[in-house]
């Protein structure tokens, strides 16, 4: 193992599909610190070539928490009736929007609980349309990008919000392996549906983003390997994944035992450097989730390979009442306090922000191979 930080520089370079498997198991499993350290560097190394050096933002709009949906490991899902529910107002919506236009943040998500119900997808255009209409400018002559996170929908739906003027879709396969996805979510809730979903997206034409959930109990190692080969073979344009945190209305079932946090933090970054060395193309997000296993978290995402980051835009009188687990950061910071933070925290690492442009990545095509299993 000692010689796995060399090949993973040149299997980044020389990118042999069939080996893919081996290699991406050999950087997850590096334990040693001259390893690890190798790893991060060749996948830093690669992203400055790939990407350059500046850090994509997009600012996110929590914009409701109710939802008809159940996972296990989410603090909103449907059957916690202790959280009190919320939806911001359209003009809340675009208000928000609107800001991150003018701080320079070219992409805004717009993230929620599930809902499919014909008024919420009413709404969600809505919302698209009176953004795209309020946030163009000289700088921005098509508005903000419009990244969605708003779950399973029918294609007529995706199609219509297409059309409104979102160009991205964010939908996590949370695994890709049947068998841990049905012992994260209930049986109603299905792998096929999720994966079509993604299929869906993809050929009405988004930029589509997945990722997991990283440390869950009974995870293995090889789970991981398939995650990356599945990011691959779906044609993902961007990742956003990070670690599982509990969150205690939402226990999983099973008795596994939970990583440590260091163990989780540690797959979580070797999952992005892995990431960034078979994709290397691929935007990867530092997600706000890594910031709760450490205050510098996003940061050493970014170390790894990451070039998203995603601030937090939501009025902070809703703000505590998206908690998806627990230990959320920022919770009392205006969205104001947060940009200046962020700033300094990306100038730190040597990085800059790219202002006032949607930072997509380059497209990339539906694979023609078979997505695993
Ligand atoms: N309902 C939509 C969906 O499923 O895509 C969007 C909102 S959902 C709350 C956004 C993401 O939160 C999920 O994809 C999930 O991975 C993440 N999440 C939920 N609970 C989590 C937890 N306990 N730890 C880490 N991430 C979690």
């Amino acid at each position: 193992m000692n010689n796995v930080p060399d090949s993973a520089v040149s299997a980044a370079t020389t990118a042999r599909p069939n080996h893919d498997r081996e290699f991406v198991h050999r950087i997850l499993a590096a334990r040693q610190p001259s390893e690890i350290e190798a790893i991060r560097s060749a996948a830093e190394q690669t992203l400055l070539e790939h990407c350059g050096d500046s850090v994509r933002l997009r600012g996110l709009i929590e914009f409701s928490n109710r939802c008809v949906s159940d996972c296990h490991y989410c603090g909103i899902r449907r059957s916690n009736r202790t959280l009190k529910r919320y939806t911001l107002t359209l003009d809340e919506i675009v208000g928000a929007a609107l800001w991150c236009a003018q701080k320079g943040y070219g992409s805004v998500v717009l993230q929620s609980g599930e809902r499919r119900d014909a008024r919420f997808v009413r709404f969600v255009s809505e919302a698209v349309t009176a953004i795209k209409a309020t946030t163009r400018s000289e700088k921005l002559p098509q508005g903000v990008g419009i990244t969605l996170c708003v779950g399973e929908q029918t294609p007529e739906t995706y199609a219509a919000w297409f059309a409104a003027g979102a160009h991205r879709y964010l939908l996590r396969i949370e695994s890709s392996s049947p068998a841990l996805f049905a012992r994260l979510h209930p049986v109603n809730q299905r792998y096929a549906s999720r994966v079509g979903c993604l299929k869906t997206l993809k050929s009405l034409g988004y930029r589509v983003g997945t990722g997991v959930l990283i440390g869950v109990p009974g995870q293995t190692l090889d789970d991981l390997v398939d995650d990356l080969l599945f990011f691959r073979d779906i044609g993902a344009d961007m990742i956003g994944m990070g670690p599982y945190i509990p969150h205690e209305q939402a226990v999983l079932p099973g008795s596994e035992p939970l990583a440590d946090t260091a163990m989780r933090l540690q797959l979580t970054l070797s999952m992005i450097a892995a990431t960034r060395l078979l994709l290397p193309d691929i935007n990867i997000a530092a997600t706000t989730a890594l910031q709760v296993l450490t205050p510098d978290g996003r940061e050493q995402g970014l170390r790894y390979g990451a070039n998203v980051i995603m601030p937090q835009a939501t009025p902070p009188h809703a703000r505590h009442l998206y908690t998806l687990y627990e230990g959320k950061p920022c919770l009392h910071d205006s969205a104001e306090q947060c940009a200046g933070c962020l700033d300094r925290r990306i100038r730190e690492q040597g990085r800059k922000m790219l202002k006032d442009s949607w930072g997509d990545s380059a497209l990339s095509p539906l694979s023609v191979r078979a997505v695993p299993r």
